[in-house]
């Protein structure tokens, strides 16, 4: 038989019984995902930035990090809101490679999906604890979400993943806000028929159970560049890729029409240098183009401690093993440059 049973996993009741959630971190989560939402029912006028590491290998590196994202959150409060990127699973372009610390708690060593599971919510409760930023998380696997409910406060949907029925379902019955990235295939009505389905209502099997989901009207747009024919990165962060998808997006009258731009991936090509060209351009754009002020509400960064990437079996502390970050001081220098230009 072609699957071998290895270990039993915990159930998420389980998990959230052995390693929960302190009532005053709850309190702070929830606080902070009300300031959220309010920029995507308009009620508030901040930009929110998503920023970190491409993937967190290392708790510590991963909390030293978000410990300095906090520093600088003080300082630009009145301006951005800052959602540390957390991403404990990876998806693969060809199914090889690390998966991500849910998998491989220890990159160096094999994977364990039951050490995973524990590694990856006791990252997200300390980088919470000590930041007080909760985080955003990438939804590879929509069964393993209630593993870490109660501590994430936006999830995005991948660009291999944006098709994917089970994930939609799963969207709609989320209480944060979902990005839909846009498929690699640049399809923008794909990311549209994406949020279209993850803020409708669903009935359907999941952990073991008939639920019905409310829909979820934060389900909105990140838009991440493309890939062509020729295997050639298409960007669509310019302003007339903006404009284009701006409209689609007002004709489908859908909730909230909000597009958060990721600067790095197919959008830089990911050369991760250019990410600060590219956040200054789209906050550029939004001042020629009272559509685009409305609808653009925020940037995804991949930033770490260290510039660059290096393998996975790297040790470099603070460097990223899966796409490239930009560093620290020039990390620190954008979100003050953005704040400056809001
Ligand atoms: C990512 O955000 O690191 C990522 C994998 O993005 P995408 O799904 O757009 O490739
Ligand atoms: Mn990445």
């Amino acid at each position: 038989m072609g699957f071998n049973y290895i270990r039993e996993v915990s159930t998420p009741q389980e998990i959230l019984a052995a390693m929960p959630l302190s009532p005053d971190l709850a309190v702070i989560k929830k606080k902070r995902d009300q300031e959220i939402m309010a920029v995507f029912t308009r009620a508030s006028k901040k930009f929110l930035l998503i920023i970190g590491p491409c993937s967190a290998h290392d708790e510590d590196a991963v909390c030293d990090y978000i410990g300095r994202l906090a520093r600088v959150q003080a300082e630009v409060q009145d301006k951005i809101i800052i959602i540390p990127r957390i991403y404990t699973n990876k998806p693969r372009t060809n199914g090889m490679g690390y998966k991500g610390m849910v998998h491989q708690p220890d990159p160096q060593k094999e994977p364990n999906i039951v050490e995973g599971i524990q590694a990856i919510r006791r990252m997200h409760i300390r980088a919470l604890r000590e930041s007080n930023l909760p985080a955003a998380d990438e939804m590879l696997y929509p069964g393993n979400y209630p593993y870490l409910e109660d501590v994430l406060s936006y999830v995005a949907v991948g660009a291999r993943s944006v098709e994917n029925q089970a994930h939609r379902l799963t969207c709609s019955g989320l209480e944060v806000p979902v990005g839909m990235k846009n498929p690699t295939s640049g399809e923008l009505e794909v990311t549209l028929n994406s949020i279209q389905a993850s803020q409708a209502s669903h009935v359907f099997n999941y952990n073991g159970w008939e639920v019905k989901t409310t829909g979820n009207p934060l389900t909105h747009a990140v838009l991440r560049g493309a890939v062509d024919h020729s295997k050639l990165a298409v960007p669509n962060y310019h302003f007339e890729d903006l404009n284009l998808f701006a409209r689609a997006y007002q004709k489908r009258e859908l909730l909230n029409p909000t597009i958060i731009v990721d600067t790095n991936h197919a959008n830089s090509n990911k050369k991760f240098a250019e990410q600060p060209r590219i956040a200054k351009e789209v906050l550029h754009s939004r001042r020629h183009s009272t559509l685009l002020k409305d609808m653009v509400r925020g940037l995804m960064i991949e930033s770490f401690i260290e510039e660059g990437s290096q393998p996975p079996t790297g040790t470099v502390y603070g460097k990223s093993i899966t796409d490239p970050c930009l560093g620290w001081k020039d990390s620190e220098k954008l979100i003050r440059d953005l704040a400056g230009m809001l």
